[in-house]
């Protein structure tokens, strides 16, 4: 069924499904059961499990992080600690769990429901997380990518509703891509289309988590901006003073926002760090666009809540670098459900088909 507010839902289709039950055979109603959208983060530190009923309306949540380096045993050790909480008798009075919705922060094959990889993270090798979790629920169960997942909550929730060829790039600790082709994910051959964060961009570049160097996440992902700027600032004075300032002499505290805040504010430091994430989302978010010719790029993630300090110039590179028929109708956005897309997203993969 489509993905509504549950405020769409006329009283009509409500009160026939209550007089008339048989009658709704084919769309289910709201009140007839749930679904369980779960995250797992790219390096598997942080869970999250939302519990929503069938429009999508999230009724709780829980996000919880880990404090070591997770194995795949400790990861579902935390998750089921969590499930049971979301997922409390009390709070399944209307029906039971239909379906659930994964999104992983890694290499995932969602055509075999496999997680391939996660980056920092021990035990995900080509690991089965769909069988496991359809077992675990005795309910269907779908896994996707977290950057696919946010990019198809962002087409039925968010910046790209009714968009025909949306390009999500989620900037987060790492960094990800979704395409949206006709309301659909584009997968690939292997289901790793979308793994933009490993694009090089500037050759004798940083190092990235993967090994390589010069990679897009290696420059403009959250964990690079902080460290590059705190690298930096051990021989700039004025920097070092700033971020000691902005985060109470905590320096290893610093966050994104505040190092587009400094650069905003004309630390030279902080701009040219920025300056590098402006330079290395155009030159990949261009040569996409060459390609695949989108009508929306939707920036998510930590990252994109810079918003039009990030959005607006990677815009003015993209049209810079572009040759100007493949972008005159290209929109460059920042994503309507922040840092939730990944979860809503997981939602939203568990209500597909339903
Ligand atoms: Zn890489």
């Amino acid at each position: 069924m489509s993905i509504q507010h549950s405020s769409d839902m006329s009283t009509e289709s409500f009160s026939t499904g209550l007089v008339h039950p048989q009658r709704v055979t084919d769309k289910l109603l709201a009140t007839h059961g749930y679904v369980v959208g779960i995250e797992i983060s790219s390096s598997g530190l942080r869970q999250s499990v939302a519990l929503a009923n069938l429009d999508g309306d999230i009724l709780f949540r829980i996000s919880r992080p880990l404090e070591v380096v997770p194995d795949s045993a400790t990861v579902l050790q935390q998750l089921e600690a969590i499930l049971a909480e979301v997922t409390s008798p009390e709070r399944l009075v209307d029906g039971r769990i239909l379906r659930v919705g994964i999104a992983v922060g890694g290499l995932v094959d969602a055509s075999r429901g496999m997680v391939r990889r996660l980056y920092h993270a021990h035990g995900w090798s080509d690991f089965p997380l769909q069988d496991y979790f359809t077992e675990r629920f005795d309910a269907p169960c779908i896994i996707d990518n977290n950057a696919n997942a946010a990019a198809l909550a962002e087409y039925h929730r968010g910046a790209g509703i009714a968009e025909r060829v949306i390009l999500y790039v989620g900037l987060g600790r790492g960094i990800g891509g979704g395409l949206i082709i006709n309301g659909k994910i584009y997968h690939g051959v292997n289901s790793m289309a979308g793994e933009i964060g490993h694009m090089l961009v500037k050759e004798q570049g940083p190092r990235c988590s993967c090994g390589g160097y010069g990679h897009l996440e290696a420059i403009a992902s959250a964990r690079a901006i902080i460290s590059t700027t705190l690298g930096l600032s051990v021989e700039a004075t004025e920097t070092h003073a700033a971020i000691m300032r902005l985060t109470h002499d905590r320096a290893e505290r610093l966050t994104v926002a505040q190092v587009f805040q400094l650069a905003d504010e004309g630390d030279r430091v902080a701009q040219r760090t920025v300056s590098d994430v402006h330079t290395s989302l155009g030159i990949a978010l261009a040569n996409i666009v060459h390609l695949v010719n989108p009508s929306v790029i939707i920036l998510g993630g930590s990252v994109a809540q810079a918003g039009d300090l990030l959005v607006k110039p990677v815009e003015q590179q993209i049209h810079q670098l572009c040759l100007p028929e493949v972008c005159q109708d290209l929109k460059v956005v920042q994503g309507h459900l922040g840092v939730d897309a990944s979860l809503v997203g997981a939602v939203t993969l568990a209500l597909q088909d339903l």
